[in-house]
């Protein structure tokens, strides 16, 4: 099918993009990488009399240091981000959870923005920007402003963000310590969305004690969500007394996925268990055997 028709703009900078955004209201849309947007409007699911094209927005695309945290410009794509040697080495989860959305052509055109703007409840990104507490941020007409991962997502499809913002950046932060990450996910297919999936970070104290734990979890809701209870449980247990199995069924306790024709929600529940228990073995072995990178840097 064909899009409805409708006016193309290609703005060069943030603040005429948000001025053409202020103008048309409601009846625009930001254009990123296209990978949703096109099969929505190509679908006639949505109709836009105004597409403001980012593409000619260089200064949405980066990756960069900015003190605790990395900064990940809007217009990033998938690609680019996951071969970021920053990004791979400051945010491990980042870099690991991009190479399960879809297939590379989609990862090529596809950015880490309009990953979040779009808020596929079992997308990567938001999964991830959930479980590590990142920060996005957003500019409009009057101001620019930062809103935590979990205030982001509102629903299904559904964000925070205002009609006339643009998402311009996600800040990840960084774990110091004896850190360990790792995400688990099922898909039918490769490339697929996937039914369930986990993602998981902990750092050990000097102990060998779970000093600090996020547990992510997607697919599992209308959002990205996060496992608090099964946070708690394991925050200052030593890893040889985590039962897997026991932290995989609390993690989705307070889940209750809808039945689609994909999965019915019991299924997704057992699936999410599983990978956050395999998710969380994975994390903890990663955290057992690497060596505490601030205590390196301290001793230069
Ligand atoms: P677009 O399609 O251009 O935009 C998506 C939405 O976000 C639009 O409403 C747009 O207006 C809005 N938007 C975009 N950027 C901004 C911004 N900066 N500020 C404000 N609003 C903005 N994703 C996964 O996570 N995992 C998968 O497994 C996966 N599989 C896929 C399989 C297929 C076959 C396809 C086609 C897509 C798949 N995707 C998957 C989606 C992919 O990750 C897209 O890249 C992503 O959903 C949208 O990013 P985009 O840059 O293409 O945004």
């Amino acid at each position: 099918m064909k899009p409805a028709p409708f006016s193309y703009h290609r703005p060069e900078t943030l603040a005429e993009a948000v001025g053409t955004l202020g103008a048309f209201g409601d009846e625009a849309r930001v254009l990123a990488g296209g990978q949703s947007l096109v099969p929505v409007m190509a679908l006639r699911l949505g109709r836009f009399g105004h597409i403001v094209d980012l593409g000619q927005v260089g200064a949405l695309r980066y990756v960069r240091d900015d003190g605790g945290s990395i900064a990940v410009g809007a217009m990033t794509t998938h690609a680019a981000a996951g071969r970021d040697p920053l990004a791979a080495g400051s945010v491990p989860l980042l870099a690991r959870a991009i190479p399960f959305i879809g297939h590379f052509q989609i990862r090529n055109r596809g950015t880490v923005g309009g990953s979040c703007a779009h808020a596929d409840p079992a997308a990567e990104i938001p999964a991830v920007a959930v479980t590590l507490d990142a920060e996005m941020e957003a500019a409009g007409p009057e101001r620019t402003r930062r809103i935590p991962a979990a205030e982001f997502f509102a629903s299904t499809y559904t964000t925070t963000l205002e009609p006339d913002e643009v998402l311009t950046s996600l800040r990840f932060p960084v774990w110091q310590g004896r850190t360990g990450f790792a995400i688990r996910e099922f898909a039918r297919r490769s490339g697929d969305f996937a039914l369930a999936g986990a993602l998981c970070a902990v750092t050990l104290d000097a102990d060998c004690r779970i000093e600090r734990a996020a547990i992510g979890l997607l697919g599992l809701g209308a959002v990205p969500v996060r496992a608090f209870q099964a946070e708690q449980a394991i925050t200052g247990t030593a890893p040889g007394d985590l039962d897997m199995t026991e932290i995989g069924l609390l993690t989705v306790a307070d889940t209750d996925p809808p039945d689609d024709v994909h999965a019915t929600s019991a299924y997704r529940r057992r699936v999410g268990a599983a990978m956050a228990a395999q998710a969380l073995a994975a994390a903890v072995a990663e955290a057992l055997a690497g060596t505490d990178v601030t205590q390196e840097a301290a001793h230069g």
